[in-house]
């Protein structure tokens, strides 16, 4: 196994074993985007069978051929005219943030009959470049989702602003989630993981910490 990844391995289970959880409570998410094959093969060929990726097209081209080995996630924003690539292609959509992409979403659902897992992701430092539905939005938006479209939300996605604390950011989305009945937290990246974990992430997103 790469020694680079049996010890994210070990960090994500030290740090949960710490936060008083067990060991296997949260789901490394190998963020793919971007590496060229070689520098994803070892870790394949390691046991890693969860992938974020944050194009569609991009993850297509990537992952076609070997799509029945691995449970691929979308990470990234989607736009309405990608959807119908991305319910056929991806098992979580971790980016839902706007009611015309459940429409969409839901009509794909609808046509294909397929339906992958969904998390709303939320913009917890309400930076305007950055997509997600704004905390005092976020009741309102699952409501929404779950009423009109009849969607599940299995869980919430947040990307804290860069140059922040990620601890309040992470505390947020968990109380969001609580306070909606909502079990899994996507959150935590390369450099500040094990805080997520500590927060209460069931999954963490890690790119370049495991690929360089
Ligand atoms: C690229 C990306 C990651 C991984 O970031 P690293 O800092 O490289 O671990 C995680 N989440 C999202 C949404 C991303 O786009």
């Amino acid at each position: 196994m790469s020694d680079v990844y049996a010890s994210i391995l070990s960090r994500i289970q030290a740090a949960a074993l710490a936060a008083g959880r067990a060991a296997d409570a949260v789901t490394l998410v190998a963020v793919s985007k971007l590496q060229p094959w070689d520098h994803i093969a070892p870790i394949l060929d390691a046991g890693q069978r969860v992938f974020g990726e944050n194009r569609v097209q991009e993850a297509m081209g990537r992952w076609s051929e070997r799509r029945a080995q691995v449970e691929l996630r979308l990470i990234g924003p989607l736009q309405s005219n990608k959807a119908r690539d991305a319910v056929a292609f991806f098992d979580v959509i971790e980016s839902l943030d706007r009611e015309k992409l459940a429409r969409v979403l839901a009509d794909e659902v609808q046509a294909q009959g397929r339906a992958p897992r969904l998390f709303v992701q939320v913009n917890t430092g309400e930076e305007p470049q950055k997509a997600g539905v704004i905390p005092t939005q976020a009741d309102a938006f699952i409501a929404t989702v779950r009423k009109t479209y009849g969607f599940e939300i299995e869980g919430l996605m947040c990307i804290p602003p860069a140059e922040e604390p990620p601890g309040p950011h992470f505390a947020l989305l968990a109380r969001i989630a609580a306070r909606n009945g909502i079990a899994r937290l996507s959150m935590g990246m390369s450099d500040d993981f094990e805080t997520a974990v500590r927060f209460g992430a069931t999954s963490v997103r890690v790119g370049s910490a495991l690929f360089g």
